[in-house]
């Protein structure tokens, strides 16, 4: 039922959680990788997303620009798209709602998926990490100045991952997904949103294909912190799930 297929990852959440900002994999690499996927990009400058093998990003104002090939990133997740299971989304589910429609229609928790959402959203809250400058303080104090913003009766795509519980610290345990209108104009990372009429389209992974950063700050981050779960809760879960 289900078919093998790579989910290809640059550096961990974990590095990221640490103030590991600056990555060694460009946008170019990684489009080589995949034709979806969301991630952030050098210096923490706003949230990545790639539909349709174009990869976007999106700004703390919450603008989007097409990111040039050469723009590297310090923490990504991308695949090539099959959407294998499409359902329709039901007028007026929010955010919360998403995990649990998913885990009725997946024919298991236990693989990794990729999740697209296409349609009319009623309401959508977004936000977005900022440029963060040197020496970068850990995220869980990065994302202390984010703006949120709001938009009424728009179209666009809904892009992410739903990753198991045990990836926690490679990866986001739950639903983990970015916004970019249907025109490119504006997006960042959904805090919530309200569906109008969509399509929510699955690609479940079964491989997984982890990078990890050659550089000095990665070999030595602390990535195994105590309090893992307070931080991945207060930097996304907590309003960034
Ligand atoms: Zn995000």
């Amino acid at each position: 039922m289900i078919a093998r297929h790579t989910i290809f990852q640059n550096s961990l959440m974990t590095a990221l959680l640490d103030g590991i900002y600056d990555g060694e994999m460009s946008v170019g690499e990684l489009l080589g990788k995949g034709n979806f996927g969301i991630g952030t990009f050098d210096a923490l400058d706003g949230e990545m997303i790639i539909v349709d093998g174009v990869c976007y990003q999106l700004r703390g104002d919450g603008s989007a620009q097409v990111a040039d090939l050469s723009q590297r990133s310090p923490y990504a997740v991308v695949t090539n798209f099959v959407p294998r299971i499409t359902v329709d989304a039901p007028p007026g589910m929010h955010r919360s709602d998403l995990s649990d429609l998913i885990d009725e229609v997946l024919p298991s928790a236990n693989y990794m998926y990729a999740v697209r959402m296409v349609g009319t959203f009623s309401s959508v809250t977004t936000r977005t990490v900022v440029k963060q400058p040197k020496p970068y303080p850990p995220m869980a104090q990065a994302v202390g100045s984010d703006a949120e913003l709001h938009f009424s009766n728009v179209e666009g795509v809904i892009g992410g991952f739903r990753t198991p519980v045990f990836e926690k610290g490679i990866s986001v345990p739950g639903c983990h997904v970015h916004f970019i209108d249907a025109d490119h104009k504006y997006g960042g990372h959904l805090l919530d949103y309200t569906v109008d009429k969509a399509t929510i389209e699955m690609c479940p992974g079964t491989d997984l294909e982890l990078r990890l950063p050659l550089t000095r700050e990665f070999e030595s981050a602390n990535l195994a912190p105590e309090d893992l779960d307070h931080q991945l809760h207060t930097t996304e879960i907590k309003g960034r799930d």
